[in-house]
């Protein structure tokens, strides 16, 4: 406290005149300074050098003496909610900061702490005695936003983020929830009233049991990329985070919303992982080769050494491709340079041909095979001089990290 005291030696007073001030507001002007006290036993000691008057607070007008209550009002709020960590956020009023920031000019202070930071922390601290649980500055489960003003709390509630990977059995699925293009969601004739272009998709699949048991108000899916509608994702499945948002309860058995997931038929999970805002982040950065199959038709018998040789020129240059014919009309036209790892012919009878290729994130594989009316160069289509249509594409293998 010497360093409080010292420090309150040299303030000109006089300057403070008559107005009065409660000990955690005279306390927070040297709230920065000497570790381990309460702003309250800072003014308590630093009372007698000051000279300030106490009695009803001039700065504060009381707030310093309602931290309980308020406490008090958040911890009734959070009753209603199941979470581990919270955070204690306040709207304090500008006039009082304004006050505050006046009075440290006049008195030309070093170390003053804003009211709002004591309010943060001092109730804070009263929260967490009441409900047993801990306060987290990075990644809390709710937010409570205090205003003494009104005393009235408001509770942003973080989403609820769990991780895993996921296998499509089925075409025709999208990754995502698409929205109908006519009516864009409210439902409508071509939609059936649905608002949808399909009927599902491997978000409401992997997110239906997780939002009955979570009580969650919506969901996204974030994916390490997305396959097209109509290909299958097969191998060790597809790493994803499925956020919910605004959930009532954040235990859940996990188990039980993989099995019921499984049991669709469509859509299969390994697990369902308790994971963070990073990891939402982790996914959408990743850059993983991809291996596909490919199964294509040629629209004149193709000898199988040629094919071979052809398919291995494909593996040894870069590959440029325009956005293709078929995404163009919602993504800008660039032309993207991407290589193919591994360029296989699994088997074929001449006309039909099971081919597998390894190739960068980000490739268009349809497009490499057929080329896309010349936007992709090279493609097996040019090599071979022959037209070749996909019949299927399989993602079977991501090669993350994990
Ligand atoms: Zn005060
Ligand atoms: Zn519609």
């Amino acid at each position: 406290m010497d360093e409080v005291l010292a420090a309150a030696g040299i303030v000109e007073w006089s300057r403070l005149g008559e107005r009065p001030l409660c000990d955690a507001c005279l306390g927070r002007l040297f709230g920065k300074l000497g570790h381990g006290h309460t702003n309250e036993a800072r003014g308590i000691a630093v009372r007698g050098v000051s000279g300030a008057r106490s009695g009803s607070c001039w700065l504060c007008e009381g707030l310093t003496s309602r931290y309980e209550s308020l406490a008090r009002l958040v911890a009734r709020k959070l009753e209603l909610w199941d979470y581990d960590t919270f955070l204690i956020g306040s709207k304090v009023d500008p006039e009082l900061q304004a006050r505050e920031e006046s009075l440290w000019a006049e008195l030309s202070l070093a170390g003053p702490e804003p009211i709002k930071s004591e309010v943060n922390r001092e109730v804070g601290k009263r929260v967490c005695d009441l409900v047993h649980k801990e306060p987290s500055l990075t990644s809390p489960d709710i937010l409570a936003i205090v205003d003494p003003s009104f005393d009235h709390v408001d509770l942003s509630v973080n989403p609820l983020f769990l991780r895993g990977r996921y296998r499509k059995l089925v075409r025709g699925i999208p990754q995502t929830r698409w929205p109908c293009n006519r009516c864009r969601g409210k439902g409508c004739a071509k939609c059936g009233g649905t608002g949808k272009m399909y009927p599902t998709s491997v978000e409401e699949i992997l997110a239906a049991e997780v939002m009955r048991e979570s009580g969650g108000t919506g969901h996204a899916l974030h994916g390490m990329g997305r396959e097209d509608v109509d290909a299958r994702m097969l191998g060790s499945g597809r790493p994803f985070v499925l956020e919910i948002k605004e959930p009532r309860r954040r235990h859940l058995d996990l188990g039980t919303a993989r099995d019921r997931v499984n049991t669709s038929g469509q859509v299969e999970v390994d697990a369902f992982v308790p994971a963070t805002r990073q990891d939402v982040l982790a996914v959408k950065s990743d850059r993983a080769d991809k291996t596909y199959r490919v199964l294509v038709r040629f629209a004149s018998p193709v000898d199988e050494a040629k094919l071979k040789k052809e398919m291995s020129i494909l593996e040894a240059q870069p590959i440029a491709q325009r956005t293709p014919t078929r995404v163009v009309h919602r993504r800008a036209d660039t032309t993207r340079h991407r290589s193919v790892k591994r360029a296989e012919v699994l088997s074929t009878d001449g006309t039909v041909a099971e081919l597998r290729v390894t190739a960068e994130a980000g490739s268009y594989i349809k497009e490499l095979v057929h080329g896309d009316q010349g936007r992709t160069k090279p493609s097996l289509a040019d090599q071979l001089g022959v037209a070749c249509e996909v019949l299927e594409l399989d993602v079977v293998d991501i090669h993350d990290e994990g």
